[in-house]
């Protein structure tokens, strides 16, 4: 195992020594049964009255038992009209009762599975909902990469959902027709009553001892699947760079490492719990075993009410008692699967400090003055990515933010956008400092175009109109028009209609470009917004970027030096911190960092070649 993976591992273990009981795991599920209390109460009456069913083979059979003795001892011979008297009541009873099962079974599952389903749903859309509320610094953190909370939502909601059927539809009849068994067992008669008590209490034993050692394992089978389901999705992703660089092999190596690992923690539970099975099916053979013992004694010696009837009567009841303890252990494990799965989805809906704080600040108009003063800032794996920043974005203005890869430039956007809070140093806009902004206002605000936008499953037309949901058909057509794309999407055998995933990236960029244009919002910020078009788009989309820039505040950041000596302030960065400033002539006069990467960029376009090629 890797470093990161042990560390990894043994996160999980600690993380996982904070336990949660059953009870707590029922009280949190609790208001999500509620809303389906009528539902509950009705399967648990038709479930009662089947566990009354359940008890009816036993009473059928001691009677008739007893009634076919008492035939055959007749003083007066065999009656074949009394026999067929029983047969047919046995008959009747029987069918009957099964006939009568059978409707109950069918409406009790066809409750339980209503209210399984639906808390499925619930917890689904509760989840969904915090996620979305969740700020962007939750999903930088270790543990909650794409992969690992799916496996986390989806196990999560299946668990639960299962524990609600099991524990709130399922236990309780089998309580009931437990003790109900028991109480018919007693009062026929109390030492075979006591004997079936005597095992209840070894089974119980046996179920808590493998409690205890399937729990550590349970943990790592959860741990191992989430890493498997993170490192499957990693692939899918990277799969043009595996391809690339020929690294199949490598891939299927690091996946089959884990998979034995899995494999290996699969088995091991399984053989656990393959033990402590056989040896509760055991205990309850021997349980038997001493009931027909027992019960052939006292009718051997004629103790009172004791009959060849009765045996059979407390060896089904006796089944009665086993068999539902049996599905006792059966829901009891699933509970434990629930624990573990329970920690980690409840984690989610629980994890209060990671949602989006706002503020109230909700102003009629934005000006656009961007003020930040003495920003340190930390990504939560602990990369410190800004050093004491301090500038200010004019606005109505066009400021560009130059530096080398990683020098933190996109780290100011997501600040600027509310997706970080700074660790300190004050960020302000318009004055107000951006905690006391509310989020979504602010957002609305502003217009965000990334290097890698992303595009949704859906249509283009769905995909431009992300920009503002209530824009007509003709806005967004007039949106496309702007970012140059329209041509391009009209040749598309279903024009607007067509796929948007399956546009080139530059294409892609150019829808996302048009969304903004329909958001029309009076700050923009642009991270690298032509990096993926060719040299005809660049042009188009910047002469459309020139045209919308006017009057609002743009923050743009570009390789592109050609988009950056248009801007109207400049910033240079180095490792998070603020190094040269002023406009880009006046910088670039300065030399430093900015003179460096402003030759070489004009060096690595051969400037004078072009420049002798246009004369
Ligand atoms: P630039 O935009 O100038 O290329 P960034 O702002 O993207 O640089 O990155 C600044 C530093 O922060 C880099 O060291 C980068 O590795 C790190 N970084 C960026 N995004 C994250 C993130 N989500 N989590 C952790 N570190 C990050």
């Amino acid at each position: 195992m890797s470093q990161k993976m042990c560390i990894f591992a043994s996160a999980m273990e600690q993380n996982n020594e904070s336990k949660m009981g059953i009870g707590g795991l029922l009280r949190r599920l609790l208001p999500f049964v509620l809303p389906y209390r009528w539902l509950l109460v009705a399967t648990l009456a038709l479930t009662f009255v089947g566990s009354l069913m359940a008890q009816v083979n036993a009473v059928v059979l001691d009677r008739a038992v007893d009634r076919i003795n008492a035939l055959l001892h007749l003083d007066g011979g065999f009656q074949w009209g009394v026999a067929a008297r029983i047969l047919i009541t046995i008959s009747i009873i029987l069918l009957g009762k099964e006939v009568l099962a059978a409707l109950i079974t069918f409406g009790q599952r066809v409750f339980g599975e209503k209210i399984r389903i639906n808390v499925s749903r619930d917890l689904s859309l509760r989840v969904v909902d915090r996620i979305l509320q969740f700020r962007m610094a939750f999903f930088s953190q270790d543990g909650n990469e794409p992969g690992k909370l799916q496996t986390r939502i989806d196990r999560g909601i299946m668990s639960l959902s299962n524990t609600v059927k099991n524990f709130f539809i399922d236990i309780l009849p089998l309580f009931t027709s437990a003790v109900l068994a028991l109480v018919l067992m007693y009062a026929a008669n109390v030492y075979v009553g006591l004997v079936a008590t005597a095992i209840i209490p070894v089974y119980f034993w046996i179920t808590a001892v493998q409690g205890r050692r399937m729990k550590g394992w349970r943990h790592r089978v959860f741990g191992t699947h989430q890493q498997l389901s993170h490192g499957i999705l990693n692939i899918i992703e990277s799969m043009g760079v595996i391809k690339s660089f020929n690294r199949e092999r490598v891939e299927a190596d690091k996946q089959a490492a884990l998979q034995e690992q899995s494999t290996d923690q699969q088995l091991q539970t399984r053989r656990i719990s393959f033990l402590y099975e056989g040896l509760k099916t055991f205990v309850e053979q021997i349980g038997t075993v001493l009931i027909i013992i027992l019960t052939a004694y006292l009718v051997l010696t004629d103790y009172p009410g004791m009959s060849i009837g009765k045996i059979m009567y407390h060896v089904l009841l006796f089944s009665n008692v086993s068999a539902p303890i049996r599905q006792l252990h059966r829901i009891y494990d699933d509970l434990n699967d629930a624990l573990v799965y329970a920690e980690g989805f409840f984690g989610i809906l629980d994890a209060e400090q990671e949602v989006e704080e706002s503020g109230k600040y909700h102003p009629e108009r934005v000006e656009g003055r961007f003020e930040l003063c003495n920003v340190e800032f930390t990504y939560p794996n602990g990369t410190h990515a800004i050093r004491d920043l301090s500038m200010t974005i004019e606005p109505g203005k066009t400021t560009a933010l130059v530096g080398l890869s990683g020098a933190g430039k996109s780290t100011i956007v997501n600040l600027l956008d509310k997706f970080y809070s700074p660790d300190s140093g004050s960020i302000t806009l318009d004055g107000v400092p951006l905690g006391e902004w509310d989020t979504e206002a602010l957002r609305e605000q502003i217009g965000l175009v990334l290097q890698k936008n992303h595009i949704f499953s859906g249509t283009i037309e769905e995909n431009i109109r992300y920009g503002r949901p209530g824009a007509t058909h003709e806005e967004v057509l007039e949106a496309a028009r702007k970012a140059y794309i329209y041509d391009q999407v009209m040749a598309l055998p279903d024009g607007f209609n067509s796929n948007a995933l399956q546009l080139s990236g530059g294409q892609q960029q150019r829808i996302a470009i048009a969304r903004m244009f329909l958001k029309n919002p009076p700050i923009i910020f642009l991270d690298e917004p032509t990096a993926s078009l060719d040299a005809i788009a660049t042009e188009q989309i910047k002469n459309s970027i020139d045209a919308i820039k006017q009057g609002r505040t743009v923050i743009v950041i570009s390789h592109n030096i050609g988009q950056i000596i248009d801007s109207d302030a400049l910033y240079v960065l180095d490792t998070g911190h603020c190094v040269q400033s002023g406009t880009p002539t006046e910088v670039y006069r300065q030399g430093g960092l900015y003179k460096e990467i402003f030759d070489a960029s004009a060096r690595s376009m051969n400037v004078d070649k072009i420049a002798d090629t246009l004369t």
